[in-house]
């Protein structure tokens, strides 16, 4: 009976793996048409002031919305085009709207914020990435202000092997944001070589409050970033006590499901308006 259910999880475990195989055999085949109608759109999740309250800026987050109204999170493609190489392109497609969407509030006289990008390992690895990424934003006429960069401790500190990649990124003119601190490894070094203006405190840390070790491991993440002048932003923030003990160990940024979740350009932009009107 050992040997049947050994079995039996064995051809368990094949059936879904290849359930899982078909579907992403299924985005990779229909990503170059995605691309072509639009497929993918942008959501942008607001980040708060945590003194006033009031909209700072914002993250782009990306969605896969089918023509049959289905939608795909990017937890399920993201790490696939991680490994077939297909996230250069998407980044990149992500980048330039994001760049054209700031140019156009900015046509219309409209409030602009930055707004976050986020760029995985694979993309920084790309030949010519810095280059390109410069030559989009001087094509849409936005400043680096606008448009931040997002990348992990773990890609950022996979780019240290890239030569001075950041460094000549910083030197450009871009501004880069340290995402997902504190979710993996988390190594000084990364603090220590890389030239980031805002930490980004993973959600899996903000979990902690409320668990005394781990206010005062909150508590001095945050007093070290702000020793190397960097802002801190907490990621994931859900609800109110966390939102009270962030303020008094002087978070800068909060953003999370607690004030807004990723929002639909409309949305967002409405709730701008209505801010700047109140
Ligand atoms: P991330 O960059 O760390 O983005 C934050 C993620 O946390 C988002 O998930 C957001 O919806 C979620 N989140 C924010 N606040 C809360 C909260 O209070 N509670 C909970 N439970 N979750 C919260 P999302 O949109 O599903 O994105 C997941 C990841 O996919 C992102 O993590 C990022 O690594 C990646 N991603 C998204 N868009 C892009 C993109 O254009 N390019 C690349 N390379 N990666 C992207
Ligand atoms: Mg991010
Ligand atoms: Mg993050
Ligand atoms: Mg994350």
């Amino acid at each position: 009976s050992i040997q049947y259910s050994y079995e039996r999880n064995v051809a368990t475990y094949d059936g879904s793996m290849s359930q899982k195989h078909i579907r992403e055999m299924m985005m990779e085949n229909e990503f170059e048409s995605a691309i072509e109608r639009e497929e993918f759109v942008i959501w942008y999740q607001p980040k708060y002031d945590v003194k006033t309250e009031r909209i700072e800026g914002a993250e782009a987050l990306v969605r896969w919305k089918k023509s049959d109204g289905t939608m795909i999170s990017p937890g399920e493609f993201i790490p696939l085009f991680e490994r077939n190489g297909l996230i250069v392109r998407l980044d990149e497609y992500v980048f330039r709207k994001v760049c054209q969407i700031q140019r156009e509030r900015m046509e219309r006289g409209e409030r602009v914020l930055p707004v976050s990008v986020n760029l995985s390992r694979a993309t920084l690895h790309h030949e010519g990435i810095v280059e390109r990424y410069a030559q989009i934003v001087y094509d849409s006429q936005v400043p680096f202000e606008a448009v931040p960069i997002e990348l992990t401790e773990t890609a950022a500190l996979y780019s240290i092997q890239i030569q001075g990649l950041t460094e000549k990124m910083v030197d450009v003119g871009f501004l880069l944001h340290m995402d997902d601190f504190g979710s993996g490894y988390s190594s000084m070094t990364s603090l220590n070589v890389l030239p980031f203006r805002v930490l980004k405190l993973d959600k899996a840390l903000i979990d902690f409050i409320g668990n005394s070790r781990g206010d005062q491991v909150i508590q001095h993440t945050i007093a070290l970033a702000h020793g190397l002048g960097m802002k801190v932003l907490a990621e994931g923030v859900e609800v109110k006590e966390q939102v009270e003990f962030l303020r008094t160990m002087e978070c800068d940024e909060i953003q999370g499901f607690y004030y807004a979740r990723p929002l639909p350009l409309e949305v967002f932009s409405q709730l701008l308006d209505e801010e700047q009107k109140a």
